[in-house]
């Protein structure tokens, strides 16, 4: 696998090595989509509202916990964590854990794609071994291991996470450098998901080497703009195959965001996971960490309304200017391609603001506004 100049990881074939035995083509989750399929009936869909009950691990993790728990759980039974953290300021990737304080590392999100390594190797080694094993990532990382082992087994349990798609480790360099650049000094560490306001309010937080600290909510952060706005996502990700049910983990995780609309009695200040059980393995595994977390029973309906990545729905069209967004990321600052790419309309050769005076104009004529675009041939985005 190598890194594309987009910044994501492709495989590329060494063909001075390869001997043509196919293995890879066969394995390819990419190639060999999942073989679950079929309509799954939203009232057999078993749902929980979930967190854990240790506080700190709690403000540790991005919703509530459960990954932990589980972790704490699989290494006490003598078995091992496969997840992701953070390798340097620019890379995460995945390991493996052996110890709680190997485990921390591990909880909270890593908004950038985490490279395998030879994480699938690895785990079937800890499997062979007779060791239990959790593995916890993406959708399509959970399918691409269970292509790699070929069969079920009893000692693996693996968690998907709901996932919006993974941006481009491109797009993060710059805004690490931009950064460091402004500041003076190298990023030490970054917490996508700092809870010190609150689990709904969570801020982007940077550590620096001087020891100072920044933050600022989430949303406001040039690169989770980026983010939000699909310009700069893997290719793969506007046509996930994953969003749908059935889903590909014995358990799948994410934000309970509708939580406090329905259980305000809940605690929501410091997050809580929306959690799908899919396997009788997930099921074991929900009572073995019955101590730790807390678990309520709940109507699939109300994740599945609030979670847009849970829908089965048709690709995202790409982004009409990610091409251009890539090509010319060289040549301005984060702020100035924000600007320009993102909540704009190309018109022939203008670019229209979309908090722009003529932008507004145009909006309150919108006859006027669809026949500029029908002749200009362009797509609205933003
Ligand atoms: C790129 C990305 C997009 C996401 N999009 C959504 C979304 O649209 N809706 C939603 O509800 N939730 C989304 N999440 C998941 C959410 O942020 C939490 O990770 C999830 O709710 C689990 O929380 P937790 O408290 O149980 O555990 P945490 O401690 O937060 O879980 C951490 C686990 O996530 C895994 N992980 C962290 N970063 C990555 C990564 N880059 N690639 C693969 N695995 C990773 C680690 O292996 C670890 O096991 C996303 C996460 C990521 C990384």
């Amino acid at each position: 696998m190598e890194w594309s100049a987009e910044g994501f990881l492709l495989p590329v074939v060494d063909v001075e090595a390869c001997v043509g035995c196919g293995l890879c083509v066969a394995r390819c989750p990419a190639l060999q989509p999942s073989s679950a399929g079929g309509e799954v009936a939203f009232e057999s869909v078993v749902a929980y509202g979930a967190w854990n009950r240790d506080p700190e691990i709690l403000r540790n993790s991005s919703s509530g916990g459960l990954f932990y728990a589980l972790a704490e759980w699989v290494i006490r039974e003598g078995g091992c964590v496969f997840g992701v953290v953070w390798q340097d300021r620019m890379t995460a990737g995945f390991v493996k854990a052996e110890t709680l304080e190997e485990v921390r590392p591990m909880c909270g999100s890593k908004y950038i794609m985490a490279a395998p390594h030879l994480v699938y190797r690895d785990v079937r080694a800890e499997l062979r071994r007779g060791r239990r094993v959790l593995f916890a990532g993406t959708s399509c990382q959970v399918h691409a291991l269970r292509r790699y082992l070929q069969r079920d087994d009893e000692k693996l349990l693996t968690v998907d996470i709901i996932c919006h798609g993974v941006p481009s480790r491109r797009l993060w360099e710059k805004y690490v450098l931009e950064m460091e650049s402004r500041k003076g000094a190298p990023v030490r560490h970054v917490e996508f998901r700092n809870k010190d306001e609150s689990w709904e309010r969570f801020r982007l937080k940077v550590f620096f080497g001087d020891g100072t600290q920044e933050s600022c909510v989430h949303w406001d952060s040039l690169f989770i703009k980026f983010f939000k706005s699909d310009v700069a996502l893997n290719r793969c990700c506007y046509a996930c195959r994953y969003t749908r049910l059935p889903r590909q983990g014995d358990l799948t995780v994410g934000d309970f965001w509708e939580a406090g609309q329905s259980h305000p009695d809940w605690p929501l200040r410091d997050g809580i996971t929306a959690l799908l059980v899919n396997s009788a393995a997930g099921q074991a595994a929900v009572r073995a960490v019955s101590g730790q977390m807390e678990f309520r029973r709940v109507d699939f309906r109300e994740i599945y309304d609030g979670q847009d990545m849970l829908h089965d729905k048709e690709p995202r069209q790409p982004y009409p200017y990610r091409a251009r967004l890539f090509s010319e990321m060289d040549r301005w600052q984060l702020e100035q391609l924000y600007r320009r790419f993102v909540g704009t309309t190309l018109v022939g050769p203008f670019v229209l603001r979309h908090d722009g005076l003529i932008w507004r104009v145009l909006c309150r004529f919108r006859w006027l506004l669809g026949l500029i675009l029908g002749c200009a041939g362009r797509r609205k985005n933003g």
